[in-house]
């Protein structure tokens, strides 16, 4: 549940767990609803933007006193909806509880999971979901990815950025990540396959770090985090550069979300193409993402990290941890066993 709406960073005491509530196990004759059993959910930053009074977003607000929401991996138990059978495992946006509830005609981006004995369920939140999707979609759809391109990714252990740096890879270019620790610098290099790596925290001066990797400069910048890092990219970026604008955790806790940026005018003489994009208007290639994905991944070209946190109690707390980078690879928590 979400007391209150939040200011500042989100933490675990702005949710609260509540248990002891008794539900009719049914789905209601003649309700179009099915009642699912939750298995995982995923916990990812946009969901802080739904936890302030806005409503000029793309997603309404949470509203305080009730449950949050966010996608999930479930599976059937009782239907009164003939698209979806008992037994049937779906994915799609549920509520953070042991049980939901769900109507198809409440835009919940479901769709039915199909098992395969090769890869965990749960991937299907990450490398085969929602993250896994936005990687796909931001670096083929936005970044004009060439051959020998020089592409940097910010945020480059998580979710996203773990997958947009092994496509790069893939796709013949040189790839630099950064990220907020030793040991998520160590996973970018010795097991994603990244060419370099750094930690931005130690990083005194962004911009040298950034020539240090990019002496002569960066054609695709994948940007998760906004802020000084994307100010920096920007005195950085080569002549017809592209910036994917993916996301801002480092702003999600700002009231402004235009903050730290004082570079954008190189924008002009590089002729840089910046462009903001949301993963759900590509919805058209996802079934061509799944297949070329599950294929990478099952042929080893690909690796994936997941961070599994045991329980329903842990929800909070995973969700607060992407916002200091507790997390390392895609968050996501076990609500009951498959
Ligand atoms: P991650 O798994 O990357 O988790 C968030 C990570 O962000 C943390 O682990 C942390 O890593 C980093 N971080 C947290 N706070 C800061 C900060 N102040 N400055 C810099 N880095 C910070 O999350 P996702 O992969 O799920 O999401 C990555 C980005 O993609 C987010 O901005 C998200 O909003 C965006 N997104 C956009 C979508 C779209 O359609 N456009 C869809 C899905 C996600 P570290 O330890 O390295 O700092």
């Amino acid at each position: 549940i979400l007391k209150n709406y939040v200011d500042g960073i989100p933490k675990e005491t702005d949710m609260e767990v509540k248990l002891g509530e008794t539900i009719e196990l049914r789905a209601p004759k003649g309700s179009s609803c099915f009642l699912v059993k939750n298995l995982y959910l995923s916990c990812d930053p946009y969901m802080r933007g739904r936890m302030r009074d806005f409503h000029g977003s793309y997603l309404p607000p949470f509203v305080p006193g009730q449950r949050i929401e966010g996608f999930g991996l479930a599976r059937v138990i009782d239907s009164d909806d003939d698209n979806y059978k008992t037994g049937d495992i779906i994915g799609g946006i549920i509520g953070w509880e042991e049980y939901s509830l769900l109507r198809s005609s409440d835009n919940l981006q479901l769709r039915t999971i199909q098992l395969d004995d090769d890869i965990p369920l749960s991937y299907h939140l990450g490398l085969l979901g929602m993250a896994g999707f936005t990687a796909y979609a931001g670096f083929y759809e936005i970044c004009c990815p060439k051959k020998g391109d020089s592409v940097f990714v910010s945020a480059a252990s998580g979710a996203v950025g773990q997958l947009v740096g092994q496509l790069a890879k893939l796709h013949g270019c040189y790839v630099v990540g950064s990220a907020g620790s030793k040991q998520k610098v160590d996973l970018l290099k010795n097991e994603l396959g990244f060419d370099e790596a750094f930690n931005y925290k130690e990083e005194a001066d962004l911009d040298a770090a950034l020539k240090r990797y990019f002496p002569e400069g960066i054609d695709i910048y994948f940007d998760n985090v906004g802020g000084s890092m994307l100010d920096a990219a920007l005195l950085n970026m080569k002549v017809h550069g592209r910036i994917a604008l993916c996301g801002m955790v480092s702003l999600q806790s700002l009231s402004t979300s235009s903050q730290g940026i004082n570079n954008l005018y190189n924008a002009i003489p590089k002729r840089v193409r910046l462009e903001g994009f949301l993963q759900s208007d590509y919805l058209n290639i996802f079934p061509q993402f799944l297949e070329n994905i599950m294929r990478y991944y099952k042929e080893g070209k690909i690796v994936y990290i997941e961070d599994m946190s045991e329980g329903l109690e842990l929800a909070p707390a995973a969700l607060v941890g992407l916002f200091s980078g507790k997390n390392i690879g895609k968050q996501v928590v076990r609500v009951a066993k498959e």
